[in-house]
């Protein structure tokens, strides 16, 4: 039978790294398995839901390489389906109408919380006649429609991730609300526990992957698919991400949000590699930079921990790190121009672009280093203090000085690699002053400290934008 799986996200945010990661782990076995990966999105809370958040979940997950197989579904277009099902279950006996007020249901929680007892709702109107109801709706009391739950009931399922679990009837709180809202006889809004059940039906759902923190609802639900004769899915419940406190990852960790990732320069293949790790252990693998399609191969949902997973930064960087190496000097230097672009910042030609890309390629973690490490290649970096002392070494200034005075002479405005390894050897050799010296004196020319990419290449990029000359010149301007 075909393997039917569903990221199920409410859009009353933007795409976050966990509901991310619920995606992927549902994709990566729809994949392994060559079944379907769907949507649905849970818009049916309107005062929270909005359109910005349902089209930038699609798009994060688009970005992410996770696409899906069938148009999505939208739940608020199912209302009706779901109401049909709460009258049904009210036919049926299965549930009832509770007119508990407000006041009384806070009440009951004050009574309980002295007595250090749990939230539960005391099903006061499970038995209420047909003339106690017609008195509450004349009354112009609203009403919720309550399931029932059997105190006894046993409710236990094989959990592809964590084994057996075992619920009971009585810790679930009471008769759990299917809708609220209802006005005289009306079903009123259908909640979360009936809208999926009913659409995960709808949508032949066979593996349900979702959360740890969904565990009791999947308790509930299940009361709810036996009521209603439906066939269960396989339930699989996601370790949670934590921070690197052991804290569950929250919006105070100041990522969180896959835009925020992409804005900061993560590569999606680079995410999505990383994300597949964060809380999957493969039984052999031994190389951790893999392709969707190569892990999807050899994930399988029993490899998922139980334990939370810790969100590591630097093992995110190091698989971007490795991503933007492999990357495609000309695909990255597109992006890399945008950035420039943004900045106002004018390179000499497209061939340099690319060069000076090549060059900072390989020191690279996230896109957005290439700000910072292509500046000094832009405008003039001051000369810091570790730069003004080895200016003040008279070999460093003599050096120098003699190349600017051979750059004049020769009337050498643009020089490649060999000619700028020329020149250094010569001065070197003609003035005996060492290599190590020309170089480093060159390099606080350059970028104003002993730091930065290679100095013969960084030469003749330097020299194509003109700028080389000017940086040797005013280490004899005095500050
Ligand atoms: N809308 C729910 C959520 O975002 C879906 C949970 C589920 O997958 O059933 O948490």
């Amino acid at each position: 039978m075909e393997k039917r799986l569903r990221l199920a996200p409410s859009p009353t945010g933007l795409l976050h790294i966990g509901t991310a990661r619920t995606a992927l782990f549902n994709w990566l076995y729809a994949k392994k398995t060559n079944g379907k990966f769907l949507i649905r999105i849970e818009d049916t809370d309107f005062l929270r839901s909005k359109s910005e958040y349902t089209k930038n979940i699609l798009e994060g997950l688009k970005w992410l390489g996770l696409e899906w197989d069938e148009e999505p579904v939208q739940q608020s277009n199912r209302i009706s389906i779901h109401k049909n099902h709460i009258k049904k279950l009210l036919e049926i006996g299965a549930a009832y109408r509770c007119f508990t007020s407000e006041e009384e249901i806070n009440q009951l929680r004050e009574e309980q919380k002295e007595k250090g007892l749990p939230p539960k709702h005391d099903n006061r109107h499970r038995n209420l006649s047909k003339q106690e109801i017609e008195e509450f709706i004349s009354q112009g009391r609203t009403s919720v429609i309550r399931f029932k739950i059997d105190e006894k009931a046993e409710i236990n399922w094989a959990d592809q991730i964590r084994g057996e679990i075992k619920w009971h009837g009585k810790d679930l709180g009471g008769d759990l609300v299917l809708s609220r809202r209802a006005t005289g006889y009306d079903i009123g809004d259908p909640l979360y526990n009936l809208a999926v059940v009913v659409d995960d039906n709808f949508m032949n759902i066979t593996h349900v992957v979702r959360g740890e923190d969904h565990i009791s609802n999947t308790a509930k639900q299940i009361l709810i698919y036996r009521a209603l004769e439906f066939k269960l899915p396989i339930f699989s419940h996601t370790p949670l991400i934590l921070n690197s406190e052991g804290k569950k990852l929250s919006k105070r960790d100041c990522v969180t949000s896959i835009d925020e990732f992409r804005e900061m320069g993560y590569l999606p293949e680079a995410l999505a590699n990383y994300m597949s790790f964060l809380g999957w252990s493969p039984k052999t693998c031994e190389n951790e930079i893999l392709s969707l399609n190569e892990i999807s191969k050899i994930f399988d949902l029993s490899d998922i921990n139980k334990a939370g997973a810790k969100f590591n930064w630097e093992k995110l960087n190091w698989i971007n790190a490795q991503y933007i190496k492999k990357m495609e000097s000309s695909k990255l230097s597109e992006i890399i121009k945008k950035y420039w672009d943004n900045l106002g910042w004018k390179s000499p030609s497209s061939d340099w672009d690319l060069k000076l890309t090549t060059l900072l390629k390989d020191s690279m973690i996230i896109l957005k280093d290439a700000i910072d490490q292509s500046k000094p290649f832009f405008s003039l970096p001051q000369i810091q203090e570790e730069g003004q002392e080895l200016l003040k070494n008279k070999e460093s200034k003599e050096s120098l000085k003699q190349i600017l005075s051979y750059l004049r002479q020769e009337n050498i405005d643009r020089l490649d690699q060999d000619k700028a390894k020329e020149i250094i050897n010569k001065i070197s050799k003609t003035h005996s002053i060492k290599k190590g010296i020309v170089m480093k004196a060159l390099r606080v020319a350059f970028f104003g400290c002993l730091s930065g990419p290679d100095l013969i290449q960084s030469w003749e990029l330097l020299s194509e934008n003109k700028s080389d000359l000017l940086r040797i010149e005013r280490c004899f301007i005095s500050p």
